[in-house]
Parts: structure tokens; sequence; C-alpha cells
């Protein structure tokens, strides 16, 4: 087949423990799925999960041991580090029940929803759209993707993210509002789940801002970590 333009690259996540990649359909995000970064965010009280989604282009995959970069964007002066746990979906459906989750799971990474903050409180406050603060180029570094049968506890698995040596970020998937299995059943009930869906499940408190020249290095226990530059 002949296209009119050149079409897009395929985005792909390396998976470890083989060459084979995990291809990437679209990008999910949980917002505030953590009660200590709801409250730092201003709200409290368990809310039913609410979604957002970035471009599967705003994808940037970075190999174990190496050291990624992403630039900092264009209109920001208030770019933060969210650290998450993502679930990697194998296994398509909708209305899947929470009780059936696992299966249509893949497995397991560690991600960052980069965030221009000044932005999306600029649209929260008019009531529009986010995408301008969340879904912009290059905002969702991901490490590899780990296979659920190897990913450990991952439901007790302690996460961080470090910038220039110093925590930021430090808490425990088990802190998650709505869990993994919840998060699945609700997200499912709204949008058609396929293979190559990636969910990032929401970050904790200690949200900050980074600057260019800036190293973070994330964790996810079980999946290994994630070291991201901003130039
Ligand atoms: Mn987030």
């Amino acid at each position: 087949m002949n296209f009119v333009v050149t079409p897009p690259a395929a985005v792909s996540v390396p998976v470890v423990g083989t060459a084979d990649r995990f291809p990437v359909h679209r990008v999910y995000c949980v917002g505030r799925n953590y009660e200590e970064h709801a409250k730092e965010m201003g709200f409290t009280g368990r809310e039913p999960p609410f979604f957002f989604l970035k471009p599967a282009d705003a994808v940037v995959a970075i190999n174990a041991g190496e050291t990624g970069s992403i630039p900092y964007p264009s209109l920001t002066k208030n770019l933060h580090h969210e650290v998450e746990l993502v679930v990697a979906i194998g296994t398509g459906g909708k209305n899947i029940a929470a009780a059936d989750a696992a299966k249509h799971i893949y497995g397991y990474a560690v991600g960052l929803d980069m965030t221009r903050r000044d932005l999306q409180g600029e649209m929260k406050k008019a009531g529009r759209p986010w995408c301008i603060g969340k879904a912009f180029d290059q905002s969702a570094p991901i490490g590899p993707i780990t296979p659920a049968a190897q990913a450990g506890d991952i439901h007790n698995a302690e996460l961080y993210v470090q910038v220039n040596g110093k925590d930021r970020q430090r808490s425990n998937v088990s802190k998650l509002i709505w869990n993994i299995a919840e998060t699945i059943e609700h997200l499912s009930a709204a949008w058609e789940l396929q293979p190559g869906d990636l969910i990032y499940t929401g970050t904790p408190e200690g949200v900050a801002a980074v600057v260019a020249g800036d190293t973070m290095v994330c964790e996810v226990a079980g999946l290994g970590t994630l070291t991201v530059r901003v130039t």
C-alpha cells in the first residue's frame, strides 16, 4: 500500500528478558490516585477514578542501564515529575471485572508522567482540557516492561524518584486509591482496552519541578530503574 505522507513510526517499549518489543497502542493515565498526592493538589476524599490520555508517540522508551533524555518542553516554567507504576495490557477487552483484570495484564514498568503544571493549572481553572499540560511531546518516559510473572509482588512495591540524588517522591503501590484491578475495571467500562495499551496508574505525593540539567532516577521495586536527564 502507498500512503500520501510517510506513515508514523511504530512506538514500542523494550521487554525484559527478550529482544522482542511491546508495541504501544494508547497511553491512559489515572488522575489523583494516591491520597497524599490528591491532598497536595487540594482534594480530599475518595472520588471515582478519572482518566486522561497521552498520545502514543509521547512515549520515550529507555533501555535498562541507559540514561535517557527529554528536552525541557516549550511554554512552561513549572515542569513536574510524577513517578508512576505503568501497567501494560496484553489482552484487550471491555467491561473487564476487577476479578478478571490480571488475565489482561502483560507486564509492568516504571514511568514518568511529566506535567507542565502551570499550564495544567490554568486549564483546570478555566474548565478546559488538560492536554496542553499533560499530553505534550516526550511527556511519557518509560523503562523496560517486566512480564507480570517476573515482576514479584507489584501490589506492595515501593516506588520513588530521586532528582540529582535526592528523594522527591517515595511511596508504595499498596497506597493506590483505586488498585490495578479496579482501575482496569473502570477504564474498560469507558474504552475497549487493546493489546498495547499502557496505563499510568497515578503518582504519590512529592511532585515537584525539574529544570534543564536535572537527572531523575525512578524505580518501582522489582522493575528496575529508569534514569532520565532533562536537557
Ligand atoms: Mn500522573
